[in-house]
């Protein structure tokens, strides 16, 4: 077996132990996290079985999809979102995480070319409470969901949320758990959600906990990513 096809074995694992820990027995998606990686290391994950990619920058993974069209690829777009990168976004991904604001949502909604099926969102929440950080804050959420869910080319799936980075697994879950009661306050107020879109490489285990249904995960399955050109 090649490195990545180990690593992502390991990761499935993990989320396995995670779930039976969790007592959960429904499906946690791994997001396997390309940015930076050559389309090579792609396809050798794709080769070991992975299926879904997310990418942070829309002309890198422009580019890698048209290495690896022969890939039945779902491509997730987990970056910061420009207003002028809405209309590329709108056009080459079947999923967006980072969806934070009315704006992006209309313009997402108005260039989802026909032909696809609408857009897979999830709205970017700021479960930190600090102002740098992008996401929508708690208190404006319940609107935004309600404005993405009148979109016809968009549908809202649920939540991503990147917390603040922390060693400490019990800080790590208070974290998420803000993240997955604003998820199911949403559900309580009758929007179909069944995204949670939580976890990286070093709280994956945590957010599982938590209620993920994806673990977007680069590092670990890819190795330390190669510093990033310009695109
Ligand atoms: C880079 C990135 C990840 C993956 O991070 P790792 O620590 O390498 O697993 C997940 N989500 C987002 C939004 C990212 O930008």
């Amino acid at each position: 077996m090649t490195i990545i096809a180990d690593s992502l074995q390991a990761i499935q694992a993990n989320i396995h132990q995670a779930k039976l820990a969790a007592k959960r027995d429904d499906e946690v998606k791994l997001l396997a996290v390309s940015k930076a990686q050559p389309p090579e290391k792609l396809r050798e994950a794709y080769l070991a079985g992975q299926r879904a990619f997310g990418e942070n920058y829309v002309q890198e993974a422009i580019s890698k999809q048209v290495q690896l069209t022969d890939c039945a690829i779902e491509w997730h777009f987990i970056g910061p979102i420009q207003s002028n990168k809405t209309q590329l976004i709108a056009q080459h991904f079947d999923w967006v995480h980072s969806v934070d604001r009315l704006k992006i949502a209309a313009r997402l909604n108005e260039a989802r070319p026909p032909s696809l099926a609408p857009l897979n969102v999830c709205i970017q929440i700021n479960s930190s409470e600090e102002a740098s950080k992008s996401g929508v804050d708690t208190a404006s959420l319940a609107i935004l969901a309600k404005e993405i869910s009148a979109m016809p080319r968009l549908k809202l799936r649920g939540l991503m949320a990147i917390p603040a980075p922390s060693k400490d697994l019990t800080k790590q879950r208070a974290q998420f758990k803000i993240v997955g009661d604003a998820f199911m306050q949403l559900q309580q107020q009758g929007f179909e959600l069944d995204t949670l879109s939580i976890g990286m490489s070093d709280d994956y285990v945590a957010a599982i906990h938590e209620g993920a249904t994806i673990v977007r995960i680069g590092s670990t399955i890819f190795g330390a990513r190669p510093s990033r050109q310009n695109n």
